[in-house]
């Protein structure tokens, strides 16, 4: 018999894992931090792979309601020049395999998919130690504890379950994201609306850039990425908008007005995102009884992988598990041994992604790599 499963986090790899084995009849329990599902906003558009996040979320059972999420059109992409030049062009085909999502929305289609009661929302784990025999002691910050059998991590980038099996902590890459958002676009941000597109923007230039989505409705959602650290950063007053996008966009200085305005115009406070990543090929000894999956094992600088690895994370292990009932050790040596090159590789790809990004050679790396792609038949 596999032990009941203790999961730690109801982000992506949590909620996958958690349905995994509910679809295996394999039961867990999975404690969040959060107060309720609707505690903060999940922002963001995720693309989601055919070669990991969908395969998860057919092992869910939840491909039709995937399916019912997918926002026609956004994959189309435009990369601008500073100027506002359109420098390359893609519309949205149908073809592109990777499909975008909100991932808030991604998230509630887990969660309607678990029995009720499943996730115990506002369990923060403050701490937890070994008891021996493979089982752990997981204390929470409202005081109460539970003893697990098989506990896994999934709470993400400052994992409280990491230390029972690696001394790794993330380090901060070098750069940040700043967040903004434009509502109603087409009609009161037309201009910028204009430059996004029906998809992705890219403007770049080395060390910088302005990433920008269509999300649901037109709602124009940004990540201004700058090479700055930490206390560049922290001598900018954020709680005062104006201000703070002031400074913010005095960095691109001269860029065409339609991208600028995609900060100045922020309908929400900008808000700064510094991108931390564990080191490239982060792995452990086996430790009975506990593991990690997503972001607590392998976090890494975004590269549009995190979230469609953390799902197939929680897709691979909850599949281990319900292949080796009676020996749980066996399904976590199988799911680690898979896992640690596949988060190497993705993280290894995702360095070389921000240099082609924000190297020194941008955006012609970019260039380069879209129009192979056109002519590869
Ligand atoms: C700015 C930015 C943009 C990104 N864009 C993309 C993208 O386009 N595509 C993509 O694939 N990926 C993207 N990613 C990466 C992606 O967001 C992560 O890789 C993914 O969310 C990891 O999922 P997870 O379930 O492992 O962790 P998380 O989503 O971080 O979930 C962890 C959960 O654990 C909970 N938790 C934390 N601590 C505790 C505790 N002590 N006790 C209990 N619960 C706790 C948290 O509240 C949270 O709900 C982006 C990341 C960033 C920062």
């Amino acid at each position: 018999m596999t032990p009941d499963v203790t999961i730690i986090g109801a982000g992506l790899a949590g909620l996958t894992l958690a349905r995994v084995l509910h679809v295996h009849g394999i039961p867990a329990t999975v404690y969040e931090a959060e107060a309720s599902p609707m505690a903060r906003a999940q922002g963001g558009m995720l693309d989601i792979h055919d070669y990991n996040g969908r395969l998860a979320l057919r092992a869910a059972g939840l491909t039709d309601e995937f399916r019912s999420l997918v926002l026609e059109g956004r994959q189309a992409t435009r990369i601008l020049d500073r100027d506002g030049t359109v420098l390359f062009e893609e519309a949205d085909d149908g073809t592109g395999g990777r499909p975008e999502v909100q991932r808030g929305e991604l998230r509630r289609i887990l969660l309607d998919s678990l029995p009720a009661g499943t996730v115990r929302w506002g369990h923060k784990v403050s701490g937890v130690r070994p008891v021996g025999g493979g089982r752990h002691e997981v204390a929470f910050a409202d005081g109460t504890v539970v003893v697990t059998s098989l506990l896994v991590g999934a709470d993400g980038a400052w994992s409280r379950i990491r230390p029972l099996l690696s001394d790794a902590v993330p380090e901060y890459t070098g750069r940040s994201f700043v967040e903004t958002y434009l509502f109603d676009s087409d009609t009161r941000h037309p201009a910028a609306s204009k430059a996004v597109g029906g998809g992705s923007l890219f403007a770049l230039a080395p060390g910088k850039g302005i990433q920008a989505h269509r999300e649901r409705g037109d709602t124009l959602h940004t990540y201004v990425a700058l090479t700055e650290p930490r206390d560049w950063f922290a001598a900018i007053d954020f709680t005062d908008a104006t201000a703070a996008a002031a400074r913010i966009s005095r960095e691109f200085d001269g860029w065409a007005p339609e991208l600028t305005a995609l900060i100045t115009d922020s309908d929400t406070p900008l808000v700064p995102r510094p991108l931390y990543a564990l080191p490239i090929g982060h792995r452990w000894d086996r430790v009975p009884g506990v593991t990690l999956l997503g972001d607590a094992a392998h976090l890494a600088a975004p590269n549009g992988e995190g979230a469609n690895l953390a799902m197939y994370d929680g897709a691979e292990l909850g599949r281990a598990l319900a292949a080796h009932p009676g020996d749980t050790e066996a399904a976590l040596a199988e799911y680690e041994q898979a896992m640690f090159p596949r988060g190497a590789e993705a993280a290894a790809e995702g360095a070389q992604l921000h240099e082609l990004l924000f190297g020194a050679d941008t955006p012609h790396g970019l260039l380069d790599v879209f129009t192979e792609d056109e002519q590869t038949p």
